[in-house]
């Protein structure tokens, strides 16, 4: 068996990998796709010390790094069920059965989609998910944040300190944000709130040039021209395949302690799979690197 087993192989699990094999106990990495949302992010410029990289040439590195040290590196296999008995199994899609001492989750999250025209094609040209990592890119530029959430209102309060005008879009007829994000964000002299209207299509040629959307109330289509769109409407953490085995918050999130435990003993996680507040590259191998730590521990321990 593996001492550790980590399932996901981003970077929040490329860091638990490294720090594991560092300590020379016996470790495996298993991922669906080895560097996670990284592949998808075309230009980095928050990682800290590297001024700037692409997600891709970041997640060639990460396998890099990993694969220095004796790690079994699982790629392209799928975990579909965990289960606690003497020792801790991870069944595979494929069938396989892996077992170990400790487990690390760190499978991630995933943005979701408007699914509207225009949106997967202008991913990473002008269509944006994260306010801190692609906020500056709009430096001085008319956005819209799509989502009247939290999240929404948060990242426009943000955007509207960086770019020139934001346009928030609910489908709802009321904001569903706290109370004081809305206040601070109706106090903004370059925001503008559209309720109950629904967005029908991101347009562009070779980059995004403007949204329609529908009035809900008449049916009128209308057009706004801007260079940015923020989809806001919620980041889900691809936590289902763990059914009830491991405590998780209402939005699926996995629950950790500052080790970086679970409520199973010998289960961590790691990265935007828990309940982590902020999801970024940095924060994730923090988190990675603690809950490795927490399984050394605990293997020491018992
Ligand atoms: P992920 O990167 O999501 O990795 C999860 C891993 O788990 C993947 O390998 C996946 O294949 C695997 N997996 C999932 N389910 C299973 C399963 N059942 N079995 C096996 N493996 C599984 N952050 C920044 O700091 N700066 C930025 O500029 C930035 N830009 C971004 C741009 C975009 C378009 C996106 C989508 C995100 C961006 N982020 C950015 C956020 C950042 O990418 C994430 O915070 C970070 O990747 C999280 O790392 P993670 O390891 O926790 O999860």
């Amino acid at each position: 068996p593996f001492d550790v087993l980590v399932v996901g192989g981003g970077p929040a699990g490329a860091s638990a990998a490294i720090y594991a094999a560092r300590k020379g106990i016996r470790t495996g990495i298993v991922a669906e796709r080895f560097g996670g949302q990284i592949l998808d992010t075309l230009s980095i410029e928050n990682f800290i010390s590297v001024k700037s990289t692409e997600g891709p040439k970041l997640a060639a590195n990460l396998e890099e790094h990993v694969k220095e040290y004796d790690v079994d590196v699982m790629n392209l296999q799928r975990a579909k069920r965990l289960e606690k008995k003497d020792l801790i199994e991870v069944e595979l899609e494929n069938g396989a059965v892996l077992k170990s001492k400790t487990v690390i989750l760190s499978t991630g999250a995933r943005w979701r989609n408007v699914g509207v025209p225009g949106e997967a094609e202008f991913k990473n040209k002008g269509v944006a998910y994260c306010p801190h990592c692609d906020g500056p890119l709009f430096a001085g530029k008319d956005v819209a944040v799509i989502g009247g959430g939290n999240s929404g209102v948060e990242a426009a309060i943000d955007l509207a300190g960086i770019v020139k005008h934001v346009t928030v879009l609910e489908f709802n007829s009321e904001l569903k944000a706290d109370s004081v994000l809305q206040d601070r964000l109706y106090s903004l002299p370059n925001v503008t709130v559209l309720k109950n209207v629904q967005t029908q299509e991101i347009t562009g040629t070779d980059k995004v040039n403007g949204i329609t959307y529908v009035e809900r109330d008449t049916g009128e289509a209308q057009h706004i021209e801007l260079a940015g769109v923020f989809v806001q409407i919620g980041l889900v953490p691809n936590t289902d395949w763990l059914s009830d085995t491991v405590e998780r918050t209402k939005f699926g999130e996995i629950i950790v302690d500052n080790h970086g435990a679970t409520n199973i003993p010998g289960v961590f996680a790691a990265g935007d799979c828990t309940n982590s507040p902020y999801k970024q590259i940095i924060i994730s191998m923090g988190s990675g690197a603690t809950a490795s730590l927490g399984a050394f521990d605990y293997l020491i321990r018992n």
